[in-house]
């Protein structure tokens, strides 16, 4: 079996929140199923492979989220991932990054994304930060919570062909409009860190089976499980 490729696109950019922890999930989530995989981290200047079966992308400040679009822009390589189907999870900047546009600092300069994602950000009326809980559109059960930690001034408006990832149950999402993240074929944005793919195991392994294109085999780690039900209790005391 061919070794799995997880691109962790410009650490040194789209680092300081800690979602370089969504790697290490997807790569333990393969490994432990029997998956042969890597995580290969590429800095803003370096090609981006197109040899990976998921990119991710994660949170930064906006200078560095500004100096990574446009490295991704002159790249091309996350348009020809998500053209070929592989599957683009990108959190807070990276999933503004993903969208069409995005406005930074006190002038409000428009920074055009990627277009990955018909979503606009803008600046907010106050930064969102805590806790955040939302359902996950089409998943049943427990699968359907997902729990992070939001940080973000922009506030993302979804476009008319642009579909919600979520609802907002606790937190504020994309814009206070009730709506989180979005989703376009195998590009996934959504604000949450956590990291969002260890608090959320069901959402590591939707992203697994988006970049392999096949069910994967439902996996019982005790501490994963203990870990969500500490957090889906702690999000759901803060909404009391
Ligand atoms: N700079 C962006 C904002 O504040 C993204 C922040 C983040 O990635 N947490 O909206």
């Amino acid at each position: 079996m061919a070794t799995v490729e997880i691109v962790l696109v410009y650490q040194s950019l789209l680092g300081i929140y800690g979602d370089r922890g969504n790697a290490t999930v997807l790569l333990k989530r393969l490994m432990w199923r029997g998956f042969d995989a890597k995580v290969t981290v590429v800095e803003a200047g370096e090609p981006l492979p197109d040899s990976g079966q998921v990119y991710l992308l994660g949170g930064g400040e906006d200078a560095a989220q500004v100096s990574a679009v446009r490295a991704l822009q002159a790249d091309g390589g996350l348009h020809r991932a998500a053209t070929r189907g592989a599957a683009v999870f990108a959190v807070c900047a990276g999933y503004q990054i993903a969208g069409q546009s995005f406005t930074v600092g006190d002038h409000d300069e428009v920074i055009e994304g990627l277009g990955l994602l018909d979503v606009t950000t803008v600046r907010g009326p106050v930064r969102a930060v805590g806790e955040i809980l939302t359902r996950w559109h089409g998943h049943d059960g427990d699968a359907q919570w997902l729990t992070g930690f939001e940080n973000h001034g922009g506030y993302t408006t979804l476009g008319p062909t642009a579909q919600a990832l979520a609802s907002v149950e606790v937190g504020v999402g994309n814009a206070g409009d009730g709506t989180e993240g979005a989703i376009a074929g195998t590009v996934i944005g959504t604000y949450p860190h956590g990291p969002v793919l260890a608090r959320n195991p069901a959402l590591a392994d939707h992203v697994l089976e988006m970049a392999l294109g096949e069910p994967l085999a439902p996996l019982d780690r005790p501490e994963v499980t203990e870990l969500r039900r500490q957090r889906l209790a702690a999000v759901r005391r803060l909404s009391r």
